[in-house]
């Protein structure tokens, strides 16, 4: 029994193998048709093939990897079933691949609707699911106390910052997390994109994040307080600092999470 983590050259993407005893769980496999076929085949070589393939949010990188394994019972929260339902993410996926020129396989597709917030039987594995909302509402945490690991989805990256669609939820989230991380912490801590973390830098990634999305909430509720134009809120809340540095392509992504922050205090007019 063990857990192998294999990463994408698109966004340092990372896929999990959960390898048990003759057959294997995969968690967003992804992200090229290649890459995805290098994770089938080193289960194959360890004598434990994919039988079963956890998804963690529908974003289109995290979906790719879903057909490529046609035997496997394909599994994620209600949410996220529901969005794949929709072919959403399966349409971003063909119209984003191609912008990059990969090649992946699709359409994605959820045979196994999974209650978020219980453990569940996965092939081998006893896996304990969590909400986690905020960077989309559809998020679910997968954690293997056999593994000790636990995948939180695009929450936590230390190659990235929080990409918020509600900053409320993220908020929630990520207090979640804290508390999780500070007294019930698993020893692998793996987010959708760059390294895998011990459980103690996964916390304080929780707490840099949380406190980011802090100060960008006090910085646009004062702006708004003061003179009540919502562009002086908007410049408030982007001068807030991001939690750690970033690539300068992401600048966009604090200007996202600066209008998610001003909707949840105050709706477009
Ligand atoms: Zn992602």
């Amino acid at each position: 029994m063990q857990v192998e983590r294999f990463e994408s050259e698109l966004w340092e993407t990372a896929s999990l193998l959960l390898v048990g005893e003759g057959e294997s769980v995969a968690i967003d496999p992804g992200v090229s048709a290649d890459e995805v076929a290098a994770i089938d085949r080193r289960a194959h070589d360890l004598g434990a093939p994919v039988t079963y393939v956890l998804v963690t949010h529908a974003d289109w990188d995290h979906v790719c990897g879903i057909a490529p394994f046609p035997d496997a019972v394909a599994a994620a929260g209600e949410a996220t079933a529901a969005r794949v339902e929709i072919g959403e993410p399966g349409k971003t996926a063909a119209r984003r691949a191609e912008e990059h020129g990969l090649s992946v396989a699709l359409p994605p597709r959820i045979h196994r609707v999974l209650e978020v917030g219980r453990a569940h039987r996965v092939g081998p594995f006893v896996v304990e699911t969590a909400p986690l909302v905020g960077h989309t509402p559809d998020g679910t945490a997968f954690r293997v106390r056999e593994l000790d690991v636990l995948a939180v989805g695009d929450h936590l990256s230390s190659s990235e910052f929080p990409f918020a669609s509600s900053t409320a939820h993220y908020r929630s989230t990520l207090a979640g997390l804290v508390e999780l991380l500070r007294n019930d912490p698993a020893a692998l801590v793996v987010p959708g994109h760059g390294p895998a973390l011990t459980g103690a830098e996964a916390l304080a990634n929780a707490v840099a994040d949380l406190a980011y999305l802090r100060g960008l909430h006090i910085a646009v509720a004062s702006a708004l307080a003061g003179s009540g134009t919502r562009a002086d809120a908007r410049a408030a809340g982007l001068a807030v600092p991001l939690p750690r540095p970033a690539p300068d392509d992401l600048a966009r992504m604090h200007e996202t999470n600066v209008e998610s922050q001003l909707e949840e205090l105050r709706p477009a007019d």
